[in-house]
């Protein structure tokens, strides 16, 4: 049976004020299946970012409805969307927006530490060796490379176990191959553990890669795109 993990339904957001108000999100519909990866693709300004804030709970719909993972984003307060946040998403950006005057341990950590997670350090120590980066526990940021720094970002991203992975244009700042080797580890850590992906992306070949793509014009979808996955487009976990 496919399970539901995100719904919109006629999601609309105007951002801005008086004469610079953009209507930002139109009447989205979407639905997406738990498990599935997908690619978010569209024009600059299409309002793809927007729509994975909306996702992570970090901007709010002004009408329509919003569940994920069981949760009626456009009904929580504010406390509430920030337990949401801690309990379920996890999110990747593409400047990586690690704290620089931490260690990578110390940012893996943070969070862990701030959800009152008694073996932060231990688990964030785990994380970092799982993505390939036992050996730069101690390194600031600015010691590190950009493919370096995103892995440390997904460490951070997946150290609380979200069950929804967000990532806006994660290999928009890497080389091709850098970039290549940061999305096998995205899909890799996505199948293993069974969770979602919604990527934002301008690399062909990273949207190729998602179980389906859902193309944004102006603040709309793409007819057909919000329906929800077929069984035979859900890749098992
Ligand atoms: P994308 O990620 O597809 O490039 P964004 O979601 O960042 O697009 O932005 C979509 C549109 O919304 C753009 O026209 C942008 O200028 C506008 N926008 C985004 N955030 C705000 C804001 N806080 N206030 C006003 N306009 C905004
Ligand atoms: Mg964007």
């Amino acid at each position: 049976m496919i399970e539901t993990i995100i719904e919109l339904k006629k999601a609309d957001l105007t951002l801005g004020t008086a004469a610079a108000k953009v209507h930002v999100l139109k009447n989205i519909d979407l639905k997406v299946a738990k498990g599935e990866a997908v690619g978010i693709v569209g024009p600059s300004g299409s309002g793809k970012s927007t729509l994975l804030m909306v996702l992570a709970g970090l901007e709010r719909i002004d009408t329509g409805e919003i569940h994920v993972n069981g949760n009626p984003l456009h009904q929580l307060s504010e406390d509430a969307l920030a337990e949401f946040r801690g309990r379920n998403i996890g999110i990747v950006f593409q400047s990586f927006h690690l704290i620089a005057n931490m260690t990578a341990l110390e940012n893996v950590a943070l969070p862990l530490e701030l959800a009152n997670q008694s073996n932060a350090f231990d688990l964030a120590r785990k994380e970092l060796e799982a993505v390939g980066l036992g050996n730069r526990l101690d390194h600031y940021p600015g010691q590190l490379s950009g493919g370096e720094q995103q892995r440390v970002a997904i460490a951070r991203a997946l150290a609380p176990s979200p069950v929804l992975l967000i990532a806006d244009e994660p290999t928009g700042n890497l080389d091709t191959e850098t970039g290549r080797q940061i999305a096998d580890l995205l899909f890799a850590k996505q199948a293993e553990r069974s969770m979602t992906l919604v990527v934002v992306t301008h690399d062909p070949s990273l949207a190729a890669r998602c179980t389906r793509q859902v193309r944004v014009h102006s603040g709309e979808l793409d007819a057909s795109d919000g329906a929800r996955a077929t069984a035979a487009e859900v890749q098992p976990a």
